[in-house]
């Protein structure tokens, strides 16, 4: 698996259609200050369901929407597709190459798309567990973040161990089959005592 594509449009500095390809290999992405480089990792990390403005370098996320120029007019929405090659289906989709796209409008109403098909982020952050790759993967190291790893909390660091070992996807599920027990049982306590008063 490898990344194929990135196409975005209205996103940061990027307001036209722009399109880089990779091959399977080794990339650099190189440019004066200010041109964009960095805007290109945070667009992949916004694509991966990123929900945090600030790692985004924005207030809010509708800055990822590009904001105008002195030249250019604001856009009212920002996209970003990545096509990933799973020829080696390493992800659990059942297709050569795996699209994703993130479309968000001033608005705010945004969606997400798999292979071009409407889905949820849940779709997407579950088709990324345990690949690395998911927003909260290792495949996007930004500056400064190593130095987080190595100082961050031992909880912090082992998430990372999870998500190389492959388990973080188990974790996640009984997280939410506890919660849904939890409700349950919450639900069962009310049931009975309705029961107990009604007779
Ligand atoms: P450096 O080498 O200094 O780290 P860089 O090439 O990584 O720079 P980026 O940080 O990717 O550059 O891009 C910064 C540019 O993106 C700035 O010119 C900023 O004005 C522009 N930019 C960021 N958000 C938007 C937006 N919403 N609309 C228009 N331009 C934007």
């Amino acid at each position: 698996m490898y990344l194929k594509s990135i196409e975005m449009q209205g996103f940061k500095s990027f307001a036209m259609k722009t399109k880089l390809e990779f091959d399977n290999g080794v990339t650099g992405i190189v440019g004066p200050n200010g041109s964009g480089k960095s805007n290109v990792g945070d667009a992949v990390r916004w694509v991966l369901g990123e929900q945090s403005a600030k790692q985004l370098r924005g207030g809010n996320m509708q800055d990822v929407i590009f904001a105008g120029t002195q030249n250019r007019k604001p856009l009212g929405f920002a996209s970003v597709a990545i096509t990933l090659d799973n020829a080696d289906r390493k992800l659990a989709f059942d297709a050569d190459e795996v699209t994703v796209t993130r479309k968000l409008y001033r608005s705010g109403e945004s969606e997400y798309l798999l292979n071009g098909r409407n889905c949820r982020l849940r779709d997407i952050n579950e088709l990324f567990y345990d690949t690395g790759i998911g927003k909260e993967g290792y495949s996007i190291i930004g500056q400064g973040q190593i130095e987080k790893i190595l100082s961050g909390k031992p909880e912090e660091r082992r998430e990372l161990f999870d998500e190389a070992a492959g388990i973080v996807k188990f974790k996640r599920r009984k997280a939410t089959s506890l919660k849904k027990l939890s409700d349950e049982q919450s639900n069962l306590i009310r049931v009975n005592d309705i029961l107990s008063e009604v007779t």
